[in-house]
């Protein structure tokens, strides 16, 4: 089946008691036993599973071709549970430019717990290859990256993770699966922070880890996910799965308006750069255009001037939103130097849009306003 056909229908089927074709919320923390003590329907307390969550896992499992998936209260826990499954001792390689929460969780909680990280340019192979030591067993991907829309070859540090005896984890919030399967390119798990695309309304938090092969390691992380209870509740879980229905079709829009904005800006005299792989001049268009469907619905650009002149054009757009996250119906757009903090790598001339589905000329119409008064 193809993918658009899996949004629709993977995780899903009409409810046996009642003929409901939506899908019902279910909200009961415990199931009864039999009177063999056996549960019936294979459901015991909601922290070790549960229908709605359930069916979220099947059908992400389903969207990005893999063996498994285990649904988080956020991204974030999603992530956690995966430097989880280290032990101490263990050594990480990760990218300089990644979503800066998952660089924050490595430095002030894995590394004092016993992990090694080094970073570096994900997309210079040979740096990778130049980072890895013995105990090397996980190297993280993200890629496009946040906020630099850096593109990563996945294909050759899932090799060398691979040549090395590590796991290649991608995260792939960004792309989604409609635009990017990092299984066929060799990772060995895909993470999302389900907040974003795959919910796409900007009114729930999740994430989720998809396991291409039921591993070890896998199983660790899913004993991490029921044991240590950061899991998805049952509304995020539905919400996420009616999001999903739509998500090849709102992903075919977001990239087609963000193409034409970045067209927009990068002829823009008062805009000094745009990020987008989309972009010929992009330094990761060729690998984009290899592994991935379309180039996705976010950019960054850098504003002539520095600071100021990027905080101007904020202050003077009317449609877009000044607000952090991405994947919504809406557009936001951001200064994330600001919100990164003082180690930032982020310039603090780029400002960061996540494209949304409004008319895109009324967006150019709203950028062209701001950057030119
Ligand atoms: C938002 C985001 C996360 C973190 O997810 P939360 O749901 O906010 O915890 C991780 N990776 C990427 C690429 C993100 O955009």
């Amino acid at each position: 089946m193809q993918i658009e056909t899996l949004a629709v229908h993977a995780g899903r089927q009409v409810d046996p008691t009642t003929g409901a074709i939506a899908t019902s919320i279910q909200l009961s923390t415990t199931f009864e036993r039999a009177t063999d003590g056996s549960y019936p329907q294979g459901y015991i307390y909601t922290r070790m599973g549960n229908p709605n969550r359930t069916a979220l896992e099947q059908c992400l499992a389903a969207l990005e071709g893999g063996a498994g998936s285990a649904a988080f209260a956020s991204g974030s826990a999603a992530t956690m549970s995966i430097f989880q499954a280290l032990a101490p001792g263990d050594h990480v390689i990760a990218p300089q430019d990644a979503y800066t929460g998952t660089t924050t969780l490595l430095k002030t909680m894995f590394v004092p717990w016993g992990l090694s990280v080094t970073f570096v340019d994900m997309t210079d192979p040979t740096q990778v290859q130049q980072a890895l030591q013995p105990n090397t067993r996980l190297i993280w991907t993200e890629t496009p990256s946040n906020p630099m829309l850096k593109v990563t070859d996945i294909c050759k540090v899932a090799d060398l993770a691979h040549q090395a005896g590590a796991v290649c984890v991608c995260d792939n919030t960004w792309a989604t699966p409609i635009l990017q399967q990092p299984f066929q390119q060799g990772a060995d798990l895909v993470i999302h922070s389900t907040t974003k695309y795959l919910s796409g309304h900007s009114d729930m938090l999740g994430g989720a880890v998809i396991a291409q092969a039921n591993s070890d390691f896998f199983a660790k992380i899913r004993q991490i996910q029921t044991a240590g209870g950061a899991v998805a509740a049952p509304f995020d879980c539905w919400l996420t799965l009616r999001g999903i229905q739509t998500l090849p079709w709102r992903m075919q829009a977001h990239s087609h308006h963000a193409m034409q904005i970045a067209r927009f800006l990068s002829q823009h005299p008062k805009i000094e750069a745009v990020h987008y792989p989309g972009l010929e001049m992009h330094s990761g268009h060729a690998i984009a255009t290899q592994q991935m469907r379309n180039f996705g619905g976010m950019l960054s650009f850098q504003v002539k001037g520095g600071k100021q002149q990027a905080f101007a054009v904020l202050a003077k757009l009317r449609l877009i939103t000044r607000a952090t996250s991405l994947g919504g119906v809406e557009s936001l757009i951001e200064h994330r130097a600001s919100i990164e903090g003082a180690d930032t790598r982020t310039p603090e001339n780029l400002l960061r849009l996540s494209v949304g589905l409004e008319n895109v000329n009324d967006l150019i119409e709203d950028l062209e306003q701001a950057i030119a008064s």
